[in-house]
């Protein structure tokens, strides 16, 4: 009889941390000698929009090579299959997905197919809100899906149009659908970057050189030396053939709903989303927290890595002193072998720990980004405790999130989301902190730019959903579907 390694006796356990996730981020390059090279890096600079899968296609003389895996960037492409990518002109994505979405190949972008008017690749971040009724519209058709991918609807429905150019096409395929959509598209002849009408997921163009640039955030440009031009507007589609770009609006206008989680957990903090860097917008997040729920304490920490810019904030505002007293473990990957014994919150342990030297005897305000089911923050509220702090008090630079994002967001279910049925008392205590506050939904509005209702989707804390949406809980397939 043959024994597994003794490995595989410990329990495997996934470590997630409790956030909203982004699904997805997207990168794309026009005419430029190391194409593949440059949106290896690109997404390397985004890695935080997606760990979960990596891609990149690139068009040589009519000829698509794709290069598509499981795993960080870093994991997914060695040196050689960056070499193999030939071709000027290319196209790459990041993905998140869920448990269940990750367990299949199936599901990796960007997608890349052959149609009777040539190959074309597509990438894309968001969700469809009439994906599944356009799927099964198609697919009363004839058409075969691969993948559970509401891109790939795009894609049926790019091939199907008759019109005489990939971007007329692509618009005719676009109008067809509603929902959030970042889009790098490409065939033969173009590059092509679009963002939905209401503009909920960001994209910019950039340039280096003669070659121009899109990406999901402004950081990317900046790993590549290539110059930031402007964000890519909503509703906009941008054309790039040669070293020409040419801009369309080719939908109907809509009210800008440009995701205001962006801003308070989701882009990288060294990007600038729509003229608001987000650094300094977290900072005056937290600086208008101290002023809404300022409490007497010895020390501000925050939750790393995403409390950081807020709890700095409300330092300076509150002026108490700042301290990292919570440190995060950067080289863990989403599971861990678990020792056969039993260790008590093993999972938020071996992530972050809390340093007795730092909150002994004191009274600790901590600053966290959001609370989604609560679990992990009750897990680091003992934790701190336990490391000796005299009281906890929690601060959340964000609304009670209420409602889950049916925008491209992986979020659990309403039931799930501790807000939404639970008082911010109740909140409290389950969290077992000595007080708990939230930013108002002005203040939030406020530190961003300093307008209330100036163009944001802010429906996961108001439940005020700029698009219709099917409801999952009533239709179990569409819950399949929407891996993705
Ligand atoms: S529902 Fe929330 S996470 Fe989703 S797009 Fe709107 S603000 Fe962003």
């Amino acid at each position: 009889m043959n024994f597994p390694e003794q490995a595989e006796y410990y329990p495997l356990i996934s470590i997630t941390d409790d956030h909203f996730h982004d699904e997805c981020g997207v990168f794309g390059i026009s005419n430029h000698a190391e194409a593949s090279n440059l949106v290896y890096l690109g997404l390397y600079a985004l890695q935080h929009r997606g760990q979960e899968s990596a891609g990149i296609v690139t068009v040589e003389d009519r000829i698509f090579h794709c290069k598509r895996g499981r795993g960080l960037v870093a994991d997914v492409f060695k040196r050689h299959d960056v070499d193999r990518l030939q071709g000027r002109f290319a196209i790459g994505h990041v993905r998140y997905s869920t448990a269940g979405g990750s367990a299949t190949t199936r599901n990796l972008q960007p997608i890349v197919v052959d149609t009777a008017h040539g190959g074309m690749a597509m990438a894309h971040n968001g969700n469809l809100v009439n994906g599944v009724e356009m799927r099964r519209s198609l697919e009363r058709r004839g058409s075969i899906f691969q993948s559970t991918m509401d891109t790939e609807v795009i894609v049926h429905l790019t091939a199907l149009s008759r019109c005489r150019n990939f971007p007329e096409r692509l618009v005719e395929a676009l109008s067809q659908v509603q929902g959030a959509y970042a889009l790098v598209a490409l065939d033969e002849h173009h590059l092509i970057g679009v963002r939905d009408p209401n503009g909920f997921r960001p994209l910019v163009l950039g340039r280096i050189g003669k070659s121009y640039v899109l990406s999901s955030e402004t950081c990317a440009l900046k790993l590549i030396d290539a110059e930031f031009i402007r964000d890519i507007e909503p509703g906009e589609m941008v054309v790039i053939k040669g070293d020409k770009v040419e801009s369309f609006y080719p939908f109907p206008k809509r009210k800008r709903h440009l995701c205001i989680f962006e801003y308070v957990y989701f882009a990288r903090p060294d990007s600038t989303i729509d003229g608001v860097n987000v650094y300094e917008s977290r900072k005056r997040i937290g600086s208008r927290l101290a002023v809404e729920s300022l409490v007497d304490a010895d020390l501000v920490v925050p939750v790393p890595d995403s409390g950081v810019p807020a709890a700095l904030g409300y330092a300076q505002k509150a002026n108490i002193p700042f301290e990292l007293g919570i440190i995060r473990n950067h080289y863990i990957g989403r599971t861990f072998i678990e020792p056969q014994q039993a260790i008590r919150h093993f999972g938020v342990k071996i992530k972050l720990n809390a340093n007795p030297s730092v909150f002994k005897g004191k009274r600790v305000i901590l600053v966290d980004d959001s609370i989604v089911r609560g679990t992990t923050s009750r897990k680091i509220v003992k934790m701190v405790r336990a490391a000796g702090a005299k009281e906890v008090h929690m601060r959340i630079s964000s609304p009670p999130t209420t409602n889950p994002c049916y925008y491209g967001i992986d979020t659990p279910t309403r039931k799930e989301l501790l807000a939404a049925s639970h008082s911010v008392k109740e909140m409290k205590n389950y969290i077992t902190a000595d007080s708990l506050a939230f930013l108002s939904m002005e203040g939030m509005y406020q530190a961003i730019n300093g307008r209330a209702d100036s163009g944001y989707c802010d429906a996961c804390f108001s439940g005020n959903y700029p698009l219709p949406f099917p409801v999952p809980e009533l239709d179990p397939q569409l819950t399949l579907l929407q891996e993705g």
